[in-house]
């Protein structure tokens, strides 16, 4: 099947819209129509060359959800017709961090773009195309199995690719990771998608107060919508005084969603006694940073880190799908706007700014409100 497909070709190359065959799924893999994919940093990342060399040319995108449009031999979770949510981080299933429900920390991942037999499902005359984990860029792709988790059809398919990364990241450091508790003192210290839904996430654990800190005032008026009780200028002067007088003293849990230079040094410096720093970021390749060990040891405080929110995508994503169908998760609030798929620049440069909320590439057919945009 040929399908039109944004493919990226190296860093500093415009995307460009190919015809891409699609195969079919083999044993224990899924054909999945995305429906929207969510415009994630670390697809930037990759683009500017700032992690190991990716294999090119690459659909990318980690974060989205679709519809199972067909099934390989021997899958049994999803059918065709099912609604899901896609996970970028499938795991091998069978090693002890896979088996204990960790499937982001798997000690045997899938060959970086491509399945796990070393082949790909994508191809454009002939020539292999490599996909960015699940590649949820492509209007159509190929995922196994266990990067698909079914989910309520009422679920707004745009909203649910959220889950995807963003969301199950930022919610999931607050609440798995970090175990917040009501009352709790937070900071969340960058607030693109994964920071966004950290400080959403803590509204919902009952934290108080839910301090926002980044170097977009613009973002703030959306962060309170989504439960930050104070928003810090992270270019204002004395950030940390800032911070410690709003908490008497210091945060309980400092979630450091950016990889921008201060923010883990920040993090440490605000934490009450006791407190937690929790990385969240990803960082560029070769990043390292530097704090004060005499203020962690003499205030035993703690550096844990979340990769993906420690979740368990099977368990994790229909729970928060139902916690958004109930009405508590807010989800289109996050959304700043929502691009086609031949925009993949456009929606990329816009992350880049720094522009509040998160892009979302829709497939065909695109909403009614964004035609003729
Ligand atoms: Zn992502
Ligand atoms: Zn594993």
């Amino acid at each position: 099947m040929l399908i039109p497909t944004p493919v990226f070709f190296g860093a500093g190359e415009p995307h460009r819209m190919v015809d891409l065959e699609v195969a079919e799924p083999r044993t224990g893999e899924v054909r999945v129509r995305m429906a929207a994919s969510g415009v994630c940093h670390s697809c930037l990342y990759a683009m500017d060359g700032e992690h190991a060399a990716i294999p090119v040319p690459i659909v990318l995108g980690d974060e989205g959800a679709g519809v199972v449009e067909s099934v390989g031999p021997g899958v049994t979770s999803v059918s065709e017709g099912d609604h899901v949510v896609v996970s970028w981080a499938p795991g091998c299933g069978t090693c002890r961090p896979c088996r204990r429900g960790a499937p982001a920390i798997c000690r045997r991942p899938s060959p970086f773009g491509r399945m796990r037999d070393g082949t790909t499902r994508l191809s454009a005359a002939g020539q292999e195309v490599f996909h960015y984990g699940p590649a949820t860029n492509a209007p159509l792709t190929v995922l196994e199995e266990r990067a698909v988790v079914p989910v309520h059809p009422a679920m707004p398919l745009d909203l649910a690719a959220l889950i995807g990364c963003a969301v199950a990241t930022g919610i999931g450091a607050v609440r798995t990771t970090a175990a917040v508790r009501v009352g709790d003192a937070v900071a969340v210290l960058g607030c693109g998608g994964v920071g966004a839904s950290a400080v959403h996430g803590a509204q919902l654990a009952g934290a108080h107060p839910v301090i926002a800190v980044d170097v977009v005032p613009a973002k703030f008026e959306a962060l309170r919508a989504l439960g930050a009780t104070h928003c810090v200028d992270a270019r204002s002067d004395d950030v940390v005084g800032q911070i410690l007088d709003l908490t008497d003293g210091g945060v309980d849990h400092a979630f450091v969603t950016t990889s921008a230079a201060p923010a883990f040094d920040t993090a440490l410096r605000v934490l009450a006694p006791r407190g937690t720093a929790i990385l969240v970021a990803g960082y560029p390749d070769g990043a390292r940073v530097t704090f004060d060990p005499g203020h962690l040891l003499n205030g035993e405080r703690r550096i844990v880190a979340s990769k993906y929110g420690s979740s368990n995508p099977p368990v994790d994503f229909p729970d928060l799908v139902d916690l958004h169908l109930a009405g508590r998760l807010k989800l289109a609030e996050m959304v700043a706007r929502r691009w086609r798929p031949d925009q993949m620049d456009e929606a990329y440069d816009a992350l880049r700014s720094g522009a509040a909320g998160r892009g979302l590439i829709v497939f065909d057919p695109p909403p009614a409100d964004e035609r003729g945009r």
